[in-house]
């Protein structure tokens, strides 16, 4: 195969056990020395409402003040990798430059994860000047490369002002941006929700799309994202 990143070939291996017990989670796409650069966060020691690398017990600093804010939320958060100068780079070809196959880059480590989880996946969306710029909402890109159904329920009705070029206070303020749309409310009844992005900064984003699919009748959410 070829690396999807750095486009070197690479003999694959595909091992028995992964034919026999598998066979929903397909090979990785890129090279061992792409993958070598990154820092999984799924082993080690890790902050539960975040991923953060945290050695001590309970939440981080971080997560506590989310937690005054929002006592009644969950905190449970997997990051699959920790956020550094391979995913930057990916991030900026992919999401900014909208190079829509790079979304396979984690195809193997979504199916993995998903593969175990009953909850509906929700991705969080992107608002329409976005959509325009790129083409596509990368967090929907990344569940399609990897085959999981997901339910588009939330609306973006911000402004679509980039979370990045707000410093953090400005981003800890900002306005609800998400609204539920009125066809998945009964779909959302009830049920575990899962929510999806693509990075998880300052949790800004999944707090305000946790609370409005909290007020219209979820019944526990957790996040996931690709990096932290
Ligand atoms: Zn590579
Ligand atoms: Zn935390």
């Amino acid at each position: 195969m070829n690396c999807l990143w750095c486009g070197r070939t690479q003999k694959e291996v595909i091992k028995l056990r992964e034919l026999v017990a598998f066979t929903k989670i397909d090979p990785t796409v890129r090279c061992d020395s792409c993958s070598g650069k990154l820092v999984s966060l799924l082993k080690g020691t890790v902050c539960l409402g975040c991923s953060r690398y945290w050695i001590e017990e309970g939440l981080c600093p971080d997560c506590q003040k989310w937690k005054a804010a929002y006592p009644n939320y969950p905190f449970k958060h997997t990051a699959l990798y920790q956020y550094n100068e391979f995913i930057k780079e990916w991030i900026e070809a992919y999401k900014y430059a909208g190079d829509y196959r790079l979304g396979e880059l984690y195809k193997k480590e979504i199916q993995a994860f998903f593969c175990k989880q009953k909850e509906l996946v929700i991705p969080i969306p992107i608002s329409d000047k976005s959509k325009m710029l790129r083409g596509f909402n990368q967090v929907e890109g990344l569940l399609e490369f990897a085959g999981v159904k997901y339910t588009p329920a939330l609306i973006h009705c911000g402004t679509g002002e980039k979370q990045s070029s707000k410093n953090r206070k400005m981003r800890m303020l900002s306005p609800q941006p998400f609204k539920l749309n009125d066809v998945f409310q009964d779909s959302i009844k009830g049920k575990s929700v899962i929510l999806v992005d693509d990075i998880y900064t300052t949790g800004r984003t999944f707090f305000h799309a946790a609370d409005c699919l909290l007020k219209n009748g979820a019944q526990s959410i957790e996040t996931f994202s690709i990096s932290r």
